[in-house]
This record gives C-alpha cells, structure tokens and sequence, in this order.
C-alpha cells in the first residue's frame, strides 16, 4: 500500500505548477489599438457608405479590433494608413511568397504595363510561363489560365465530368475551393449544423443552389471514402481535396491518404484533383505534389502563382486536357492570359526555381523555428496550444489535442485565438485572424527572432495580468 500523500509535498507541488494564465483579452489594449489605428476606423466608416460592408472579400469582416486599410508594403512588412509597420504573416492570405512589392515582379510588372495591360489575344508570356509550369508541375502536361481560384476550381470540375460522362464529386468537409454552389458547402459548419446534416452538405450561405451531386467525407478517412466508393463508384466524376487542409487547421494528410485517394479514383475511373491553390509553390517548388510524392490527374493553381497578382492556372495530364484543346470543354474569360499577371508569374516563378528551388530550404527552416518557437513559448506559459502544418504555411490553435479533420479543430478555442492576434498586432506583428500563418521568403532570421520576442511578452503581460 502507497503511504499517504505528505502534506507538504502537496503544498510544493502547488507553489511550482504552472500558473493558469489569464486570457489575452484586455479592453486597454483593444482602445490602444484603436486609437493607434484611426485612420483604419474613419475609412470604414466612410468606405461603408458606398462598398457593401466596408470590405471586398467577406472573410475581411472578421478583422479585430477592426478592418485596417494599408498604405504600402516591402519584403516582409506592410504598412497602415496609420503609419503602423507590421511584420506580417497573413501575407494578403498568402498569395505573396516573396514578400511585398519584391523587386524582380515590380521591374516585371513595370515593364508589361509600359507595353499594355491586356490584348484578348495571345502574346509570348502565356507560352513562357506554361513552359516554365509544365516543367515544374509533376501532373502538369498543359495547362490553362484563369484569374482566380474559384474560377479555375469550376474548370477542373467541369472538365472531370466531362471526361468520365459522370456528375458526382467528393469534396471534404472543412475544405475550402472557391466559393460557387457547388463547392461552398460543408466548409466550416458548426458542431450543431455537422449533427444535424446527415453526412449532406451544408451550403456555406444563402441563396445558394442545392446541388444532390456532392458527397461529403471526412479528412484522414479511409474507411469513409471506401464506403463512399463503394455506394456511389460509378457516378463518381471526381474527388477534390486540398492536398494539406490549410484551410482548416493546416492538417497534413495520415501517411498513406493520398495514396489511397490516388488507387480508389483510378481503379473506379474518377479523377483526382488537387487544389493548390495554397500549397502550390509554397510548400515546395512542385507544390504538394513535390512534397508528397502523390500524382493527381488535375491541380488547381491561384496565390503564390501570381505573387500578388490575379492569376489561376490548371494543370493536368494531355489525356484529359484534350478536352479543352479541342474546345469540348470550354474555358472562357476576357482577362484569362492577362500579361500584367502572367508577367509577375514569370518573374515569381524565376526567383523561385533558381538553383531547383533552393530557396525552399530556408523558407522551411525559418519557419520551423517559428512554429516550434511559438509552441514552446505558449506551452511554457501552461497555454495548451498545438501547431499543425509546416513552416511555409502552419496553424497556431489554442486546443490540447492534435487535429486530424476539420471536426477535431472545433475544439480550438478561437476567441482566445482572435486575443492573442489582437495582442500581436498591438505588438507590432500582423496575423490572420483564423490562425494560419504564411511565411514568406523575404522573412530573415532576425524578423523570426523579433516575433519570437514580441510573443513572448505578451505571452509574459498576459500570464502576469496585464
Ligand atoms: N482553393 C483554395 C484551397 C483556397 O484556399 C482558395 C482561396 N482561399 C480558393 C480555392 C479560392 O481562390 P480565390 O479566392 O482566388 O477565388
């Protein structure tokens, strides 16, 4: 039998255990940051008279304490109409891999508008930069553009129905492609709406059409998919995923999913598309495709393609791209091929693929060191915080259990989240609201360090009250 706990142990136990921290919530700290961000407030004011809610992407809303207008930007930081210098990790939602305004796409870009903005035509940049693609992208034969990854998502999907003469797609919960019917739907339901849907999708928002095409399936489930193939195999047309869900907690696929997604659409005839739109040159120079070592039939390309510009790409193999050579499938757009996108792409691409992707090396590393540097920092604080994902793109989330689908992220605390980034824009240092984090590779070691530096001291102000 143990001998009764000492007394005075417990006691000791008590005075070294972490202290419970406070929450990052601080109504002074929320005042300052108005303050200090002004000329943000009386522009929204003002911009809501005449723009429908003040922003021109919903999830802009969300913004605390406020939406902020922004002046400028340069490699790593971004500037407020305020005059605020933010380093900056939502990176317009992660589009800019270089940085802000990086020389090489400026001068680019400078140059194609002396030329002329657009031509409805074809010019020599729409065949550099596909050359430059279809060399880099494992599933990439050919391919074709379009401005934005809603739009190119639409052509992938119509494309697989086209080439399997079938109608049904598989699109994960918690997912994200663009925001038409078809695809907006079980993106980030609540746990009320998951229990009461029945496995059928949730549309997103209202007015959109019910579309009976669409099965829904959890992330990492093997055995759920397999079902899904089993019921439905022959009306299958297509499974989409982000190859690592970044839209939902950066969750990397289980070892073995994508293969497995890889064997179940070939052997039932589907086709497999991968929306890159995130992870496409960031997570590696081939994308996810590169990272994972997976090839799908078609991948879908928006973001980091552009640098900052409004492009889409899709790629896929010659057997199914045929189809829109011919003109069976259509694809269509006034500004598809716009040479002021495609020549920041150029030059994007060219920085990018420079010594086969070196620059991925500190891209990762950096990152690494940031996500892992804020994990401890937080955990040490007796935060129960989990990051997911990899340096170039990861997810800080306030929950003690690591996530495998889009259902386990419910557990997160986000409104400690949204806190703590209030906190750290008052710090100097700008994140999404969502969590996600983007890095790009005009962030230096000493930018890692200074945002290291500034989470820890409101991590200290929080865990001492202040
Ligand atoms: N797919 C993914 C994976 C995305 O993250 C996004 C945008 N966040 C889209 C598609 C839609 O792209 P866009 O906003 O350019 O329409």
């Amino acid at each position: 039998m143990s001998s009764p706990a000492n007394p005075n142990e417990i006691t000791d136990a008590a005075a070294t255990a972490p202290r419970l921290p406070t929450a990052f919530r601080s109504d002074e700290r929320e005042e300052r940051v108005r303050q200090k961000t002004r000329g943000s407030v009386s522009r929204l004011e003002r911009s809501r008279q005449s723009l429908a809610g003040g922003v021109s992407s919903g999830l802009r809303r969300t913004f605390r304490p406020n939406p902020l207008f922004f002046d400028r930007g340069r490699g790593s930081r971004v500037i407020d109409v305020d005059q605020n210098v933010y380093l900056d990790y939502g990176l317009a939602w992660g589009p800019l891999i270089l940085g802000h305004a990086p020389p090489e796409v400026v001068e680019a870009v400078q140059y194609q508008l002396s030329k002329g903005f657009t031509f409805g035509a074809q010019h020599d940049l729409e065949f550099e930069v596909a050359e430059r693609l279809t060399n880099i992208i494992p599933c990439g034969d050919s391919v074709c553009f379009a401005n934005s990854g809603t739009e190119i998502v639409q052509l992938a999907l119509r494309l697989t129905r086209a080439v399997t003469g079938r109608k049904k797609l598989v699109k994960f919960e918690g997912h994200y492609h663009g925001w038409a019917d078809n695809v907006f739907v079980s993106y980030h339901p609540t746990a009320e709406e998951v229990a009461n849907s029945d496995g059928n999708p949730i549309p997103a928002a209202l007015g959109q059409l019910p579309d009976d095409e669409v099965l829904i399936a959890q992330w990492n489930d093997c055995a759920g998919v397999e079902k899904m193939f089993a019921n439905h195999g022959a009306a299958i047309a297509s499974v989409i995923c982000e190859p690592m869900l970044c839209n939902s907690g950066c969750i990397p696929p289980d070892t073995g999913f994508l293969e497995m997604l890889r064997e179940i659409t070939r052997s039932h005839g589907a086709l497999l598309i991968f929306d890159e739109v995130i992870t496409g040159f960031r997570l590696h120079l081939k994308g996810a495709q590169g990272l994972y070592g997976v090839e799908p039939d078609l991948a879908t390309y928006a973001k980091a393609i552009g640098a900052g510009t409004p492009l889409s790409a899709l790629a896929g193999k010659a057997e199914f791209m045929a189809l829109i050579a011919s003109g069976q499938v259509v694809h269509a757009g006034t500004l598809n091929g716009n040479p002021i996108a495609l020549a920041a792409a150029r030059a994007a691409l060219d920085v990018l693929a420079r010594e086969n992707g070196a620059v991925y090396e500190s891209l990762w590393s950096r990152g690494e060191r940031l996500r892992l540097g804020l994990e401890a920092i937080l955990s040490a604080r007796g935060y129960p915080v989990v990051t997911t994902g990899a340096g170039p793109v990861f997810q800080l989330s306030f929950m003690s259990r690591v996530p495998h689908n889009y259902r386990d992220t419910l557990e997160a605390d986000r409104s400690l989240y949204s806190d703590f980034a209030v906190a750290m824009l008052d710090a100097g240092v700008l994140l999404l609201p969502d969590g996600r984090w983007y890095l790009s590779i005009a962030h230096t070691d000493a930018d890692i360090e200074d945002t290291l530096a500034a989470a820890e001291r409101v991590a200290d102000c929080s865990a001492s009250g202040m």
